[in-house]
């Protein structure tokens, strides 16, 4: 009963989530003011997720994935990110980052 309508499948959305258009997680966590360090796949930085004074979050340039050792802040992707440090709904995130888009 409740997949009724996503089965039909005409009724295309007028806008569309491209996660293709995300940036890259490296030039997008630089653009944040995060400094990454380290050598292996796991990045370190403070976290602008708590008062940090010391690299408690991992990051990886990869997937854009992070998550936070001391309060617990974690995404997978560069959008999660984007969502949580600016309080955005997912749609506006993904605006603000380019991957949305209004298709006619
Ligand atoms: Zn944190």
């Amino acid at each position: 009963m409740r997949n009724a309508n996503l089965t039909r499948g005409h009724n295309r959305p007028a806008f569309a989530f491209k996660r293709d258009r995300l940036p890259n997680p490296a030039e997008y966590f630089d653009a944040q003011g995060l400094k990454l360090s380290g050598g292996g796949v796991w990045k370190s930085a403070v976290c602008p997720f708590h008062k940090d004074t010391k690299p408690s979050l991992r990051a990886r340039l990869d997937t854009g994935g992070f998550r936070c050792m001391v309060c617990g802040a974690h995404g997978g992707d560069v959008l999660a990110f984007h969502m949580q440090r600016h309080g955005l709904r997912f749609i506006d995130a993904a605006r603000a980052l380019g991957a949305w888009e209004a298709s006619r």
